[in-house]
């Protein structure tokens, strides 16, 4: 079958020019700030990652309340990105803010644990199905610490992820996989790197069990770190079976599995290993997990506590290398407590998913309109819209169909018409707070786009 849309490239330099300037016109306040904040800020911005966007001057942000962000020129957008999944349940949700406000003169941090602690472990037990828990400062720190215990218990070496994988900021995990053999490479935009990573990390395609057993079958493998989906890749679903089959080979190799939820918890409530009944050794989750206030999870069976307790107390006294400062603070707490209880709810996920559904019927419909040969693959509350016809398998499908000018010229496209996409990857993320008229708005410029392209 045909798969090319012929889009005439000088029409989508074109484009890409005019909403740039269009850009540039509707934001003059966001301008002066770029240019006040270069002065002490390297690249302008406080987090370098914050110019990653395809605008031409940065976005500064005046304000962000449920699904919607004020700009720093006062333009409201519809926030489809909610800070890459960080403000999952919307920005600000009330029962977060009142929590922070009253835990906010009550001491904000001690290094002991807040009184309402056994609460909050009772809490994330219930509602993502693990018995044990210890809590990390970000979703990185989490992993880089399951990694640690997986190790220290299994006493191997390996650790295996899937090619595309992203998991934070964790040496171990920042590794590509060399498509002629398979071989694990380090993924050279990371900067400053010496790790020696083909001798510790592994790497296989995701969806490919033979090349998965293959990588377990010396017993070297501590642990397999994986999102259920792949998603900092392009939505790469799982393919049915798959994850069964995948934890059955860990359990027959001796190897942990490790599940990242960080944004599959966008599948439903309690995430996509509760919802699809497969139960991992470690399972791991950050960003939205206390609302958007910085908090990581990590959860694991008995009998790994009983492998950790071990671990713990053979080593000699001193630095674990797992744990930071300001992890599980009063203020954290109290925002985990208020997140577990209000945010994780069938509630709000009844109000994400019907969001998500009407969102997906309505890209797929104008698709199908105009024939144009695209997927528009679904995760729950997270959507994408991808320029291949079915959606991938692996990384290298996506890889082989990406479209980086096309997703820019999206993008800017959409913010300047009041949307607001996550980068890189045409990614929508759908909120309790998101409501029909945030859809209707993103579906309009979705065919005022696709004009613009006469598609
Ligand atoms: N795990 C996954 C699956 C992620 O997508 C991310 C961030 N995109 C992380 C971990 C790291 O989260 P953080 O940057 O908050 O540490």
């Amino acid at each position: 079958r045909d798969i090319s849309v012929p889009i005439d490239p000088a029409r989508l330099h074109g484009l890409l020019e005019q909403e740039r300037r269009c850009f540039l016109e509707r934001h003059p306040r966001s301008r002066a700030l770029a240019e006040q904040a270069a002065r002490h800020f390297l690249f302008g911005v406080p987090l370098h990652w914050m110019r990653d966007w395809p605008t031409p001057a940065t976005l500064f942000v005046r304000a962000a309340s449920g699904a919607e962000l004020t700009c720093a020129d006062g333009h409201v957008l519809a926030d489809f990105c909610l800070g890459d999944t960080g403000a999952m349940f919307g920005h600000s949700p009330p029962p977060v803010a009142q929590a922070l406000a009253e835990q906010a003169a009550r001491g904000l941090t001690c290094m002991l644990p807040d009184e309402r602690a056994a609460e909050v472990g009772a809490l994330l037990a219930q509602r993502f199905g693990l018995p044990c828990w210890q809590l990390a400062m970000t979703a990185s720190d989490a992993n880089r610490f399951v990694l640690r215990w997986a190790r220290a218990i299994t006493g191997r070496p390996q650790v295996l992820v899937f090619d595309g994988c992203y998991h934070g900021a964790v040496d171990d995990t920042l590794v590509d996989r060399d498509p002629a053999s398979g071989a694990t490479l380090r993924r050279p935009s990371v900067l400053g790197a010496v790790h020696d990573h083909p001798d510790f990390t592994r790497v296989v395609p995701f969806n490919d069990l033979a090349a998965l057993e293959r990588a377990l079958a010396d017993r070297q493998v501590a642990a397999l770190l994986a999102e259920p989906a792949l998603t900092n890749c392009g939505l790469v679903p799982p393919q049915a079976g798959f994850w069964p089959a995948a934890q059955a080979l860990c359990r027959r190799h001796g190897t942990l599995l490790v599940l990242d939820e960080t944004h599959t918890l966008s599948s439903g409530v309690g995430g996509w290993a509760r919802t699809h009944g497969v139960m991992p050794d470690f399972w791991v989750a950050g960003k939205a997990v206390a609302g958007g206030v910085p908090c990581a999870v990590y959860g694991f069976t008995e009998e790994v506590a009983q492998r950790m307790r071990t671990a713990k107390e053979t080593a000699p006294e001193g630095h674990s290398g797992i744990g930071t400062t300001l992890t599980a603070s009063a203020l954290t707490l109290a925002a985990l407590r208020a997140a577990l209880q209000h945010l994780h709810t069938e509630a709000s996920y009844a109000l994400m998913q019907a969001r998500a559904e009407a969102l997906h019927a309505g890209l797929t419909a104008r698709l199908q309109r105009r024939r144009l040969p695209w997927t528009v693959t679904r995760l729950g509350a997270r959507l994408e819209l991808q320029f291949m016809p079915d959606a991938p398998r692996h990384a290298d499908d996506v890889r082989g169909h990406a479209q980086p000018a096309l997703e820019q010229a999206l993008h800017l496209f959409m913010l300047n018409r009041g949307v607001l996409l996550t980068p890189f990857h045409g990614m929508m993320l759908c909120s309790p707070a998101t409501g029909p008229a945030h859809v209707q708005r993103l579906l309009a410029a979705f065919d005022d786009w696709l004009a613009a392209l006469s598609l």
